[in-house]
């Protein structure tokens, strides 16, 4: 049989690992990855945290080295910009000549949502998103003498606060919500992190709203807030969430829908294209509907699925939603779906104040989600509480007297 050619678009964990799957699992395909940033596909999560702190450095960020590329036949052509997808013609079109394909994996991944008022292109605002992006923030933070605003209470802003702070910087961290990450953790969990960021000297700020970053020829000088407050600032990290890469996927007129949209096993709605990891809206058999996850680990899982697909697998990809963070000494896990958690009881298993505890959601008796705190190698069988459904007795989940293991088992 011909050799067919697969085209991997994308510079991420995503295409990384639908490569590397794609290998494991014997595809002799000639293989090509078209990466609009002039490096390897590499991962983003040090770049808000150890890169960022100073504490890895740049080369911890790729899964496969160049040596892995080479030895596996793995075409990757850095620094090439896909432009335009032919589904009909299977033709890319891309800043460095047009690639015909047989099969081809969207995994654009996200860009950062720039501040959307005055002044958003001053000297000295900082988007984060890619090796570069960290590498300017990392220079401009350890000087450790600056006044920090950051514009958003998520993950990725609470994450540089810490950084900052570390460094020894002014740090300010303004968020619009009662608490930070409220929308994904709840208020009590988000409580904590704020107590936590507060500890640590950040002024952090919740029910506020930024109407305007103000300059002084062409430099950040400082932050308006729409009561008119104004914050002096020497730089301002603007952390207000991600949009998907879909521009190719518009480009030909597949369906997208915050995201490109695909069933379960990846494909699109155009034949012979699939997508994954933050850029695909995929359908999720859990839920009963489609589900776009910007999480690391969903690049990981969802990059070795699409590639198991992409070998001829039938597969339904079913990962139950996992995010990791870490911001000064605490480390957490959170596995579970989101939507769920919004309406469900909070159990804590352990000491949420000293910040040593599992948090569980439960919704009608059966756990939705659940948070380890400062607590370690639990995941396995938080995920496996989620996934069995069944109904669980919530004093026994509380009591750390009560192994996990056995709760939930012989319900
Ligand atoms: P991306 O990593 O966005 O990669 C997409 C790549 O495609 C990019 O290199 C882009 O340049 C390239 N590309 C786009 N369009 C084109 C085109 N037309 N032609 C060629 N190439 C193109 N998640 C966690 O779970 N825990 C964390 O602690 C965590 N920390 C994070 C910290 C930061 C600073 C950031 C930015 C994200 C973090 N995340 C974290 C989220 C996680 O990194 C993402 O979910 C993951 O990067 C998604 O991988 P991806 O490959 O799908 O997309």
């Amino acid at each position: 049989m011909a050799r067919e050619r697969v085209v991997v678009v994308g510079g991420g964990l995503t295409a990384a690992r639908a490569v590397e799957s794609m290998r494991e699992q014997g595809v002799d395909d000639e293989i090509v990855v078209v990466a609009e940033e002039p490096r390897l596909p590499y991962e983003r999560p040090p770049l808000s945290k150890g890169y960022l702190a100073g504490d890895e450095p740049s080369s911890a960020v790729y899964p496969l080295d160049a040596a892995w590329y080479r030895d596996h036949d793995v075409d990757v052509r850095r620094g090439v910009r896909a432009t335009q997808l032919d589904t009909e013609a299977r033709t890319l079109a891309t800043d460095a000549g047009e690639l015909a394909w047989d099969r081809l994996l969207l995994a654009t991944g996200a860009s950062p949502r720039p501040f959307d008022g005055p002044g958003a292109g001053l000297r000295g605002v900082h988007l984060l998103r890619s090796l570069p992006d960290s590498t300017r923030l990392r220079t401009a933070l350890r000087a450790g003498d600056r006044r920090v605003v950051v514009i958003g209470s998520s993950w990725i802003g609470l994450e540089v606060a810490a950084a900052a702070r570390t460094y020894g910087n002014e740090v300010a961290v303004l968020g619009r919500g009662e608490a930070p990450l409220e929308k994904a953790v709840g208020r009590e969990l988000g409580d904590m992190f704020a107590e936590l960021h507060r500890e640590h000297g950040v002024g952090l700020r919740t029910e506020v709203s930024v109407s305007a970053i103000e300059g002084e020829r062409g430099r950040v000088r400082g932050v308006v807030l729409a009561t008119g407050e104004r914050l002096p600032a020497d730089l301002v990290v603007v952390g207000i969430g991600a949009t998907p890469n879909v521009e190719l996927a518009t480009s030909a007129r597949l369906t997208v829908d915050d995201g490109i949209v695909t069933d379960a096993s990846f494909r699109t709605s155009a034949d012979g294209v699939f997508a994954a990891g933050d850029v695909a809206n995929v359908f999720n058999p859990t839920l009963g509907h489609r589900l776009r996850v910007e999480h690391w680990d969903n690049a990981d899982a969802s990059g070795r699925a699409v590639g198991r697909v992409l070998a001829g697998e039938q597969l339904e990809y079913d990962e139950i939603p996992y995010f990791f963070t870490d911001q000064y000494d605490l480390g957490m896990e959170y596995s579970g779906y989101g939507e769920l958690a919004e309406r469900a009881e909070l159990v804590v298993r352990g000491d949420l104040a000293r910040r040593e505890c599992i948090a569980f959601r439960l919704l009608e008796g059966r756990v939705v989600a659940g948070m380890n705190v400062n607590v370690w190698d639990v995941n396995d069988e938080v995920q496996r509480l989620i996934r069995s459904r069944v109904p669980v007795d919530p004093a026994a989940l509380a009591d750390p007297g009560v192994p996990i293991p056995e709760i939930g088992a012989t319900a």
